[in-house]
């Protein structure tokens, strides 16, 4: 038997130490498409029950949209269910290429080249790119995509103190030495829903002479005046080297990622990304989706406006009801607990009172920096946001924590 008993006490020590920490993670699920009302079944084999969703990336409220379906049903109707191949071999259809220059378009950049997910994205760029006479300068709260796909490329790592422009300065003109200096950022950050100082970064890669990495998969879309992004945001369009993104959030929220920038960057990763080279194409279905979200988000602003207002209503809401958010203005709006068994025990007591969020702590976070992250979408309604307040506002209370701010949390979180 060669998964012995020893290997599997072994590993159920590993799960019993998961769940002794307050550490286990349960999936919930869901009997609905996603929007901002959905039934969900938890625990698993209980009643399925109705809740609004405030932790979905579907900032756009596209993710079920009929237009967006429609054009997915023709999609598949017309170019089969799945292509069966790696994109090389035999499987780039006329439409992959279509949504790769429609990308190319909105994002401002020279060219696109569509990956399976931006996890692949990133797994696949840095290696394609960079060698060992070169160097990635992350900031320190990057993705785990970019960390995985940086691990996986010869070139030295380094990293700056996040969004400390002085850092990253200082680190720029320490490895002046190196033949390329890359300097690699998120758009917006996903934990805690700050943004990139781009126009500084931009700025500092052309004093020092460094190419600019952005993943902006909780941008595309809706940041910026026109959604393009973080570079839109901060006055830099066209002027990133790099951007890669999904389409599994605000684009639909289906599958499927991008390396978008520099023409000669997106050749080389369409020649060596291994991701790109060794995992199958994008399905049609998708990519027909797809198309149809960039013709609605290229029409009309309305739901990132609308989006917006959401965001800025709820930060309002939570704040006078006396929570410790993190502040900033893009729809990711953290309420931070630290404490990460606290954090899970208020998600089940949100979800008790039909309100869907989730506890986020280590490795998801720093350790002590538990959270509830909240997310705001297009297809929210005042309504709903005003209901979920009082489910917050009551779990809230029930905890003491209503009015506390960062150093009294964390001083109970010690305790
Ligand atoms: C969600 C996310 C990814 C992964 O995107 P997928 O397409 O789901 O693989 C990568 N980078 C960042 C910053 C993300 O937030």
């Amino acid at each position: 038997m060669a998964f012995s008993d020893s290997f599997r006490h072994s590993y159920q020590m590993d799960i019993e130490g998961i769940k002794a920490a307050g550490l286990f993670k349960q999936e919930r699920y869901i009997h609905s498409p996603q929007s901002s009302e959905i039934e969900v079944e938890f625990p698993s084999g209980s009643a399925v029950r109705r809740c609004i969703n405030i932790c979905s990336n579907n900032y756009l409220g596209l993710s079920s949209h009929p237009e967006v379906i429609a054009a997915a049903h023709a999609g598949l109707d017309s170019r089969g269910y799945g292509m069966s191949s790696v994109r090389f071999i035999c499987g780039t259809q006329d439409m992959h290429r279509e949504l790769e220059n429609r990308l190319t378009q909105f994002l401002g950049t020279e060219d696109t080249l569509l990956f399976p997910s931006c996890m692949d994205a990133n797994a696949g760029f840095f290696e394609a790119c960079l060698n060992e006479r070169d160097v990635m300068i992350a900031d320190r709260l990057v993705h785990a995509s970019m960390v995985d796909g940086m691990r996986l490329c010869k070139a030295m790592q380094d990293t700056y103190k996040h969004s400390d422009m002085g850092h990253l300065e200082e680190k720029l003109q320490e490895h002046q030495d190196k033949r390329f200096r890359m300097v690699i950022t998120d758009g917006v950050f996903s934990m805690d829903g700050d943004t990139a100082k781009l126009a500084d970064i931009v700025a500092l890669a052309e004093k020092y002479n460094a190419m600019v990495f952005l993943d902006d998969s909780h941008a595309t879309g809706f940041i910026g005046k026109t959604g393009r992004g973080t570079h839109e945001h901060c006055g830099v369009l066209g002027q990133i080297d790099v951007i890669t993104t999904t389409l599994g959030k605000a684009l639909g929220g289906a599958s499927g990622g991008c390396v978008s920038g520099r023409r000669e960057l997106v050749e080389m990763c369409r020649q060596r990304a291994r991701p790109y080279l060794f995992s199958n194409a994008v399905a049609p279905v998708i990519v027909a989706g797809a198309l149809k979200v960039l013709d609605l988000i290229s029409a009309s602003t309305d739901r990132r406006d609308k989006l917006e207002w959401n965001a800025t209503y709820w930060r309002g809401l939570l704040k006078q009801a006396g929570f410790d958010i993190k502040e900033g203005d893009t729809p990711i709006v953290p309420v931070m607990l630290y404490d990460a068994k606290l954090a899970q025990d208020m998600a089940r007591d949100l979800f008790d009172e039909g309100v869907y969020a989730v506890g986020f702590f280590f490795p998801v976070v720093p350790k002590g920096q538990a959270r509830i992250r909240t997310q705001l979408s297009a297809a929210h309604e005042k309504h709903h946001l005003d209901t979920a307040l009082e489910a917050f506002k009551k779990v809230g209370k029930k905890h003491g924590i209503l009015g506390l701010g960062r150093k009294e949390l964390m001083a109970r979180c010690a305790a």
